[in-house]
């Protein structure tokens, strides 16, 4: 065996000051460290080289020894806990973290489902039950997630059914976690026949979803624990129901607001009626006073959606749209005719405020 030279090994001169070799150390330790070479075992034999020479160079006492006697197998020389001072004087917390990163198979939570559901105008307004098919990610029922046949697991060889394995390099006790067995402590001899060893399987699952009356549309319900399973005690995911609200050919929504357009004609407006409407709960009449305009709103409180935050209804809007008679036939004509030479001006107040303003503008 070639004698090791600890100078060397941390690329510092014989005569470097204590600060040159911790920070040399630091350099190197980081560039090797197994964490940062998985699998690389030239860089796990020179990591732990790279120890053993910081141990020995960083205490002036063995520095001494070592500088006049050479190398000395470390495994009689140092204890773990030599190691341990060092380690943790240098890196504090930031290796611990690095380390407990991979190890032990932690609790997963399963993931969030979304669905998309479609209502009616009508059904977001009274509300809707359903039944939905979710195809979610759940436990196998035959292997229970362990993803073996029966029978057809063994522990871990590697690491004894532990989970973990410690690596003792030198001075340095890593404990990591099982690549054998990921962190489980045991091994498929023989995969479960039902989910062919992958622990989960996607099955449909019916879902009641209730939806409350007044949801709008683009509004997501919660529904806890229906997304795809967790494992190894992790929650499961949640299922997001959006909801996506077919538009109504008459009504339209605006908060919890409805509005309705009504055409009328203009002898309606002028004279009044009684006009057949639409509210949420069916046909329904309205008184149109005389003298009517074209625009004018209509409310019918309590006629709306639903508040879904609290108690109590929107109102419903209905907006007048006074329409002219098209293909008058003679006899119309002559009595419009009739009507217009009968015309003051009192009778069309808009149209009079108009012209003035018109005639303001020119004066
Ligand atoms: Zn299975
Ligand atoms: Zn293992």
């Amino acid at each position: 065996m070639t004698e090791i030279d600890y100078y060397e090994i941390l690329e510092i001169h014989k005569s470097a000051s204590n600060d040159d070799i911790k920070s040399s150390y630091k350099r190197l330790a980081f560039e090797y460290h197994p964490d940062r070479n998985p699998g690389n075992s030239n860089a796990e034999e020179k990591f732990k080289v790279i120890n053993e020479a910081y141990q020995t160079l960083s205490n002036p006492d063995k520095r001494a020894r070592y500088d006049s006697f050479g190398h000395i197998s470390s495994e009689n020389m140092f204890s773990e806990q030599d190691f341990e001072a060092g380690f943790s004087d240098i890196f504090g917390n930031l290796f611990e973290e690095v380390f407990n990163a991979g190890q032990r198979q932690r609790a997963e939570r399963g993931s969030d489902l979304k669905y998309s559901l479609e209502l009616s105008f009508e059904e977001s307004l009274e509300g809707a039950q359903r039944e939905i098919s979710i195809p979610r990610r759940t436990l196998c029922d035959v292997c229970e997630g362990s993803g073996a046949a029966e029978g057809g697991e063994a522990v871990c060889h590697t690491c004894r059914g532990r989970g973990e394995l410690r690596y003792t390099q030198g001075f340095i006790a890593i404990k990591r976690q099982c690549s054998t067995c990921r962190g489980s402590g045991k091994i498929i001899t023989e995969a479960c026949g039902f989910c062919s060893g992958n622990k989960f399987t996607v099955s449909e699952h019916t879902v009641r979803v209730k939806v409350p009356p007044g949801i709008t549309n683009g509004a997501r319900l919660r529904v806890r624990g229906e997304g795809d399973s967790g494992f190894m005690g992790g929650l499961n995911g949640d299922l997001y129901i959006e909801i996506r609200v077919k538009e109504h050919p008459l009504f339209r929504r605006e908060g919890h607001d409805l509005y309705l357009n009504v055409p009328i004609g203009f002898v309606q407006a002028a004279l009044g009626d009684e006009v057949e409407i639409l509210t949420p709960k069916g046909l329904s009449t309205i008184k149109i006073p005389p003298g009517t305009q074209s625009g004018q709103n209509f409310r019918l409180k309590g006629k709306g959606a639903p508040k879904l935050e609290g108690r109590g209804m929107g109102d419903l809007y209905i907006q007048v749209e006074v329409r002219v008679p098209v293909k008058l036939s003679k006899k119309q004509k002559l009595i419009l005719e009739e009507f217009a030479k009968a015309s003051e001006e009192k009778n069309q107040p808009a149209v009079k405020r108009f012209l003035d303003k018109l005639q303001g503008l020119f004066n």
